[in-house]
């Protein structure tokens, strides 16, 4: 899927290992923090990093969570983060780590700082340091402990990692330059006290690295050649330089950033994401109308189709808004060739066909794919009972509606023609019945005499149907670009009302050996996937449940 790809990262990739650069291979790695669910923006990361496998011969990648904050990361992120890299078709085998692994070695590196001279104990209050770095027009104000002796800093840092000193009284600070043009090397926190539990460390440490400190050391421990990371890192690459540079790193890794997704129709930060979990607008971090990877899947997305849309989208270095119809066409054209195709009707009203054998049932047979000659064939039942969309019927049709209405003659997919010949209401007025003629000689949806019809309609047996709730899923908010919100905006401002509507369906009865997770084609609605979470295979039909992944560009014969 990359292969033909010649973006600016791999070009630089390329670039670097012709000159000789890196003793090879190209060795990348995915860091995510285990603070919340992957995202789409997370998967081109992924796609990116562990795509170059393709493009260059024995490349590497590993999967390093980064850790270092011990408050917001959980266990539950690590195993879902996990989860979803292999459900996208990665395999990180055995180069799996934990910055947390890391913790005694970026000590002993900040010692070393301590002593070259390159790293104090700054006893500020955070505020203060906050305060004193100054603005990008104004130089900041160095600390009065800045010129603490190496003797004092290696005991006061001793004390901090003993605990003998609360959180916020004081921090590392790397000692570089207070008026740097760069605000990120205006000596910058390294370490600050935190006496929190980690999920893997346990209560081992009470002072935690900062990322700048623990990012780029990590990178090193792990002999990555090329340090992908998105454009927000750009100005803190002086200080990733800096730092391996002073701990002495031969052949330092080499980073290079690129825009993140941005997603039209929804928000792409995980602090936004988790959001709308806590405060219930949706069911959860795998809700279907969430863009993370593992909605997604709940959704009935495939790792095929988001795989294309990361290698379609490719890398850049400016922000752009990717059209959410993009992905949805890879969605689409991956089902189409995938997904076998069932009939269900969403909105049923009654036909009675009034001139079928009273009692009688036949079985016909269905194409399962027409786009893959090995999908095979099924069995649906026929009857004079059935349930057909209530909005293929006009009792008052304009001219170019080709459905059913009162004296017309459609085609029922896979059966008969049939002929509307009355109507019948209940006291207010809504349609309750439709009574038809059949045509016995159009079995197979041909008539013998070579007689046209225009509307082809999917239909269920009533006698047969399985009762089904379909959950019908939009996008999640109304704007399309929530990332140009004015001052007093807020993106929940935006919320679709009408994301999740849920309707009692009628499906043909072969979709109650429906595994869940699995995919169809509703023929003329779209493609939906049985609920991971809540559909029970169950041919009494009390739990079948399905989402909509996305509908039909175009139904046919409509
Ligand atoms: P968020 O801002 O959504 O919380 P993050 O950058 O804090 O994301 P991390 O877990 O640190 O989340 O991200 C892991 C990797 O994924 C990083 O290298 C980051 O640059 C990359 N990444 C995060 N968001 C995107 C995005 N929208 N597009 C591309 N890459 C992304
Ligand atoms: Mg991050
Ligand atoms: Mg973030």
């Amino acid at each position: 899927e990359n292969a033909s790809k010649n973006d600016f990262i791999r070009s630089a990739i390329r670039e670097d290992m012709k000159e000789g650069r890196f003793p090879p291979p190209v060795h990348t790695r995915f860091p995510p923090e285990p603070n919340g669910y992957l995202h789409i923006g997370h998967a081109k990361s992924i796609c990116l990093n562990y795509g170059l496998a393709d493009d260059f011969e024995g490349a590497v990648y590993n999967l390093r969570f980064d850790d270092t904050n011990p408050v917001k990361e959980e266990q539950e992120y690590v195993d879902s983060i996990m989860e979803d890299i292999r459900w996208l078709g990665f395999d990180w085998e055995d180069r799996l780590y934990f910055a947390s692994d890391y913790f005694q070695q970026l000590y002993d590196w900040a010692v070393k700082l301590i002593r070259d001279g390159n790293a104090y104990v700054d006893s500020q209050d955070p505020e203060t340091i906050s305060k004193s770095r100054g603005t990008p027009t104004e130089p900041g104000v160095n600390s009065p402990y800045r010129d603490r002796s190496v003797e004092e800093n290696l005991k006061l840092f001793e004390e901090m990692r003993q605990g003998k000193h609360p959180d916020g009284s004081s921090v590392l600070r790397a000692k570089i330059d207070m008026a740097h043009p760069n605000l990120n090397m205006r000596d910058p926190v390294m370490y600050r006290i935190k006496h929190a539990r980690h999920h893997r460390t346990g209560d081992d440490w009470c002072i935690y690295p900062m990322y700048d400190w623990a990012h780029g050391q990590s990178d090193a421990l792990e002999n990555i050649t090329h340090s992908l990371c998105t454009l927000e890192f750009e100005n803190h690459r002086p200080l990733y330089n800096w730092f391996l540079e002073k701990i002495g790193v031969e052949n330092p890794p080499r980073q290079i950033e690129f825009a993140r997704l941005n997603l039209t129709y929804t928000v792409m930060s995980k602090r936004k994401l988790r959001q709308l979990v806590e405060d219930g607008h949706v069911e959860s971090w795998d809700d279907p109308r969430m863009p993370t990877v593992s909605g997604m899947r709940r959704r009935g997305y495939t790792p095929e189709a988001i795989r294309k849309f990361a290698a379609e989208i490719g890398v850049t270095k400016t922000e752009s808004m990717v059209d959410l119809a993009l992905l949805e066409f890879f969605v689409r054209e991956h089902l189409n060739k995938t997904a076998q195709r069932r009939m269900a009707v969403l909105d049923p009203v009654k036909m009675v066909i009034t001139n079928y054998p009273e009692g009688k049932e036949e079985w016909l047979e269905a194409d399962n794919n027409p786009e893959d000659e090995h999908a095979g064939t099924r069995s649906i039942p026929f009857s004079g009972e059935l349930y057909i969309e209530r909005d293929d019927f006009m009792e008052d049709p304009p001219k170019k509606f080709f459905r059913l209405a009162p004296g017309k003659e459609v085609r029922l997919k896979h059966a008969y023609f049939v002929t509307c010949d009355e109507v019948i209401k209940d006291a207010s007025g809504n349609i309750t019945e439709l009574r038809c003629s059949y045509d016995p000689e159009s079995r197979g949806g041909q008539s013998p005499d070579g007689r046209k019809v225009k509307g082809t309609l999917h239909w269920v047996s009533a006698a047969h149907a399985l009762d089904a709730e379909v959950r019908l899923y939009d996008n999640l908010f109304l704007r399309e670009n929530l990332n140009t919100l004015e001052e007093d905006e807020d993106s929940l401002d935006y919320l679709n009302p009408e994301s999740l509507v849920t309707v009692q369906a009628k499906l043909e009865p072969s979709l109650g050996d429906a595994e869940a997770g699995s995919s169809f084609q509703f023929l003329r609605k779209g493609y939906f996937c049985a609920d991971s979470k809540d559909h029970k295979r169950d041919h009494s039909g009390n739990s079948i449940v399905f989402n909509r992944t996305v509908q039909l560009k175009d139904s046919w014969a409509k």
